[in-house]
Order: structure tokens, then C-alpha cells, then sequence
């Protein structure tokens, strides 16, 4: 690869809402070097992609989203006997390598729409630590993964076979968080409580799954090999636990007290000393926009919904009034949460939250960057920081939908080639009814 000059670009600074005309200079290991509106005298000795006068912002980041789904209903086996043969067709060399293609195209749809790097957060059988690994060693061009595996589960928990693992002691927990670590994931995921699709009553989508002991042990496990915990928690019941432990960043949220709200600003056993909550409004947004019958989904599943919906919204007004840290994610793989839909989250964070397409802009870069720990090279357009960085024909400061259409998208300063999309007619159409609803 030769050093790189983006040529005739409109700058956003997202700190300031400033628009700079100027170009871009990558150096050959895909390294911002400089940003200057002057070209040199020898400029044409550099590989130029034309800017065209496109406004430019660094590469998105999705903090909560999976690979193994494409937002197509999600359905599991009908019965523990068929879960449990089907997992283990998976659990072969061809059922992996078939997942792992699935999880690749997804993995390429989010970056294709600009999204540059992703923390995935449940994933079966590592492959997620597989499919890292190939993208690391330039195999194919993928986002950046940070990847935490399977998920730690208890006895028939939240996501279990497929995406988690069983633990029913503390001892197992240790063990279970220890391979993982191991098998060298980025970030340890749990399931506190349940999630709305595994819910047997009106009610129990919140319901807690591990004990207080066990979350402590599992975060203490984690911190000392400097990883950090993300949990699955929607309940105000199962974010008490999660920060009580040391949890570090609560998913998806519920409705806090005082007592919850001061451990996320101040929590003595998060490893950074606070807890950040990731709320996922798209996949939880269809309960209360959609009927029943448009979802296919069960009475039980669709009113748990719009309770966890109407929680994790309230959870969100109480960060955002509390200054807790927000992260952005979209739960991707979940029922009508598509991969190139990620710009649908931040439209929902603005409107729910009242913020501005600023605040909503800089959450999902440099703020995401910051959570995930990675605000040295990515997150920003700066130099010495990675060229992860996408080209818009509209100002995403003036309209969000903007992020609908990118241009152009560079992955550690390399075009990322445009293939047709996968998209998903009844799923496109559905979300577009929910549209007319807003
Ligand atoms: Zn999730």
C-alpha cells in the first residue's frame, strides 16, 4: 500500500460542529499524518482518492451488536431436545465454518455502512475470536472486532446453547470466565437477567439469573487479567447486582434509584472506578410502533417488550439527566435490527433523549472509543490516529439520515469496496411503516 491523500474533503469536527475544507494524508500503515488544506508539489507520487467536496466523519462505532443473525425473526428450536441437536450440528468443523461465513457478511454489511469497528457481544463456539483474528491478520477486510465470545450464562440462561455458556457454581463461573479469557476475548459479556424472547411470564424478562456472589467473582476474575464486563441487565433489580459486583458497562438498562445511579458515576469495584450504560433502542423501538400481528410474536413476548422498552427509556432519561456515560450500540442479529441499519440507532438515541445530531454524532465515535478503550486510535480524525474514516454527500450535522448514504468508506486507509447490500425486503418494509409512525 502506498501513502494516501483524500483529497477535497469537508472536515467535520464533531468537539466544535466546525467544517474544515481540506485533505487527508495516510501514511502506508494506514496512520492519519497529517491534515492540511495545502498539496504538496508531489502530490501525484500518492495513491489520491477524490473527496469530491464529501463531508467527512471518523468510521462509527456499534458497541453492542452481534454477527450470528441478519434482523431477520429470530426463532430457537422449539424444544430442549431440538436446541440441543441442532447445537450440535453447529459444534462441528462445517456447522463453524458456515457460522463464521454468516457472521463475515454481517461483519462486512456493518462496515460497508460505515461502521469501522464493533463490539460484539455473544457470540457461539469463538468464532467471533476466529473471524477477529482472520480480519487482524488481513485475510479480508473487515471492521475492527473486540469480541468478548460466548456469553456466561447460568443453567438454561439468556442465550444459552447457542451463544453462551452454562455456569451453575461460582467455581464454574471462574472456570467458564477463565477459558474465555483464554481463548482471548476482548471483553467478558454476562447475562444477569433474562431477555424478552426467553421469558415465561408477563414481567420476568428482567428476571435475575446470577447471584450477587457469582457477578463479583466473575468481575474480579476479569479485572485481573485487565478485562473489563458488560452485562446484560433489564431489570432495576439486575443493574443493583451488576454495579454491586463491579459490573462495567450495564446493556440495554431499566429504571434506576439513587442508590444505582450514584454506583454508575462512582463505582469503587468497576476497574474504572464508573459503569456506563448501552442502551439498544432498536430492537426494543418495534414493540411499542408495531402491532402484534406485524411482529408474529407471542402476547407474552410483545407485552414483555413494551415493558423493557418503556424501562430502558426511562433508564436513558436518568442517565442522560445524571451525566452517565452513554454508550451507543443497536443489538444487531436481533429481529429487525439489520446490519446496515446502525444510523437508525442514533436517529432513536436523538429523538428519545432530545439531544442534537452533535451529541448523538460524537457518542457513537469518539465517545464509544473512549468506553471501549480504544480513543488512541480510533474514534477521531487526528493525526497519528487510524484512517477509519467515512465520506457523506449530506451534512450528518443537519440531518442524521445523512449516515444512510455513504459514499465512501476507508478502513485503516483503504477504500472498502461496495457490494449489494443484503437486504431484507419484509424487514425494510416494516421499519419503514414505524417510520411513518415517528
Ligand atoms: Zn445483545
Amino acid at each position: 500500500m502506498s501513502a494516501t491523500i483524500i483529497r477535497n474533503v469537508r472536515l467535520i469536527h464533531l468537539e466544535t460542529a466546525a467544517i474544515d475544507s481540506t485533505h487527508i494524508f495516510i501514511n502506508k500503515q494506514g496512520i492519519i499524518e497529517k491534515i492540511s488544506p495545502v498539496l504538496p508539489d508531489d502530490f501525484e507520487h500518492y495513491h489520491i482518492i477524490e473527496g469530491n467536496n464529501h463531508f467527512v466523519l471518523p468510521g462509527l462505532i456499534n458497541l453492542h451488536a452481534h454477527l450470528f443473525g441478519n434482523g431477520n425473526a429470530l426463532s430457537a428450536p422449539s424444544t430442549p431436545f431440538l436446541k440441543h441437536l441442532t447445537f450440535r450440528l453447529i459444534n462441528t468443523q462445517l456447522g463453524k465454518n458456515w457460522l463464521r461465513s454468516i457472521m463475515r457478511k454481517n461483519a462486512q454489511t456493518e462496515l460497508q455502512t460505515g461502521v469501522t469497528t464493533i463490539r460484539v457481544v455473544g457470540e457461539g463456539l469463538y468464532q467471533d475470536i476466529l473471524l477477529r483474528q482472520q480480519i487482524n491478520h488481513g485475510e479480508f477486510i473487515g471492521p475492527t472486532l473486540k469480541a468478548s465470545g460466548p456469553m456466561l450464562s447460568a443453567k438454561d440462561g439468556h442465550g444459552t446453547p447457542f451463544v453462551a455458556r452454562e455456569s451453575t457454581s461460582i467455581s464454574d463461573y471462574i472456570q467458564n470466565c477463565h477459558q474465555n479469557i483464554e481463548s482471548g476475548v476482548d471483553w467478558i459479556k454476562i447475562c444477569i437477567t433474562g431477555g424478552v424472547t426467553d421469558a415465561k411470564a408477563l414481567g420476568q424478562a428482567g428476571q435475575v439469573q446470577i447471584p450477587l456472589g457469582e457477578v463479583e467473582a466473575i468481575c474480579q476474575e476479569a479485572h485481573k487479567h485487565d478485562i473489563l464486563v458488560a452485562a446484560h441487565a433489564e431489570s432495576t433489580k439486575g443493574i443493583r447486582i451488576a454495579l454491586k459486583a463491579g459490573v462495567d458497562s450495564i446493556e440495554h438498562g431499566f429504571s434506576m434509584d439513587e442508590e444505582i445511579i450514584q454506583l454508575f458515576k462512582n463505582n469503587p469495584k468497576a476497574y474504572r472506578g464508573y459503569s456506563v450504560l448501552v442502551p439498544t433502542f432498536s430492537p426494543a423501538i418495534p414493540f411499542v410502533k408495531l402491532s402484534r400481528k406485524d411482529l408474529g410474536v407471542t402476547e407474552l413476548v410483545y407485552q414483555n417488550g413494551k415493558a423493557i422498552y418503556q424501562g430502558m427509556l426511562k433508564g436513558f432519561h436518568q442517565a442522560l439527566q445524571n451525566n452517565i456515560t452513554i454508550g451507543i450500540g443497536n443489538d444487531a442479529s436481533m429481529t429487525l435490527v439489520t446490519h446496515y441499519d446502525f444510523w437508525r440507532e442514533l436517529v432513536y438515541c436523538k429523538k428519545l433523549g432530545k439531544l442534537s445530531n452533535q451529541d448523538v454524532l460524537k457518542m457513537a465515535t469518539s465517545g464509544n472509543a473512549h468506553i471501549l478503550g480504544v480513543e488512541d486510535e480510533y474514534g477521531t480524525i487526528a493525526v497519528g490516529k487510524i484512517a477509519d474514516v467515512i465520506l457523506l454527500e449530506q451534512n450528518p450535522l443537519e440531518n442524521l439520515k445523512a449516515l444512510k448514504t455513504i459514499s465512501l468508506v476507508i478502513k485503516k486507509g483503504i477504500p472498502v469496496d461496495k457490494t449489494q447490500l443484503p437486504k431484507l425486503k419484509k424487514v425494510d418494509r416494516l421499519l419503514e411503516k414505524m417510520d411513518d409512525k415517528a
